[in-house]
């Protein structure tokens, strides 16, 4: 860590943000009607956190470092500074407008750090490595790197109707949405697309097409989105992640999830789809 030890001593670019996690929760600071990251450490009494900053991102003009307190809580040196905790999922909604990616990036890689502390291959201390986002064991030198956890997720329709499912989560606001699953491990896309839905609702697909891809840090899924056609089967639902599915027209769907999702992307474009088909 010794690139990190030296990092509150050094200069740092006058355009230098930061992401701190403190009991799960991001930092923020309101400064008129607009809410920013905060840009100084000298607002917090941080130097004994020092050892834990790790820097995410830079290019000519600005630095982007993470600093994960963990269930630690922070105090600001500065009482006329108002900062507030935000949850991800805030951050996500986007009405605060903060830049998601670098967030969303830096939160999984605080899991990560938090994760990898020893080697899992001989139980030494692991040590960062510099110039990339991974853990190395100098003993067996096994490297880890923050873990991705592929998802596919689809939306079918048959004729003029999009087919969506309601799972065990989301009975309370009764949303229906597409069919999602991890890609087990030997397994292609698109056997996961056909294996999942099969195990979900119970039908057939053909013509499966990628859609496109959404990173979603809750806490480490690749969503890769893909439309298919409907092919065979009667819907039978699961009963354990699906409670209830069932074909929609477009124009009468159930509460669908917001639109900063791929589901709702993937909803929104079969739906336009099937509109201008009919
Ligand atoms: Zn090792």
């Amino acid at each position: 860590m010794q690139n990190n030890l030296n990092l509150l001593t050094r200069q740092l670019m006058p355009n230098t943000h930061w992401i701190i996690f403190s009991q799960n929760k991001l930092c923020i600071f309101q400064h008129q009607e607009h809410y920013l990251l905060p840009q100084s450490l000298d607002l917090f009494a941080l130097e004994e956190y020092a050892e834990n900053t790790v820097m995410l991102h830079q290019n000519e003009e600005h630095e982007i470092y993470l600093l994960d307190l963990q269930q630690a809580t922070i105090e600001t040196n500065h009482s006329n500074i108002q900062y507030t905790l935000v949850t991800l999922r805030e951050v996500l909604m986007g009405s605060l407008n903060i830049d998601f990616q670098h967030v969303a990036r830096a939160w999984q890689y605080a899991q990560f750090l938090r994760t990898h502390q020893y080697c899992g291959q001989c139980g030494a201390t692991t040590r960062q490595v510099q110039w990339e986002m991974a853990r190395q064991c100098d003993i067996c030198q096994h490297r880890t790197y923050p873990r991705v956890s592929p998802c596919i997720i689809v939306a079918i329709h048959n004729g003029r109707q999009i087919l969506l499912a309601q799972g065990h989560r989301h009975t309370q606001t009764q949303m229906y949405s597409t069919l999602a699953g991890f890609v087990e491990s030997g397994e292609s896309l698109e056997q996961a697309v056909h294996r999942e839905v099969a195990e979900e609702v119970g039908v057939q697909l053909k013509n499966i097409q990628y859609f496109g891809s959404q990173p979603w840090p809750f806490p480490h899924s690749l969503m890769m989105g893909f439309t298919a056609e409907y092919a065979g089967g009667d819907i039978v639902v699961d009963g354990k992640e699906i409670l209830h599915a069932d074909w929609f027209e477009p124009e009468a769907l159930p509460n669908i999830p917001p639109s900063i999702s791929i589901a709702r992307d993937l909803i929104d474009y079969t739906c336009k789809e099937l509109i201008q088909k009919s």
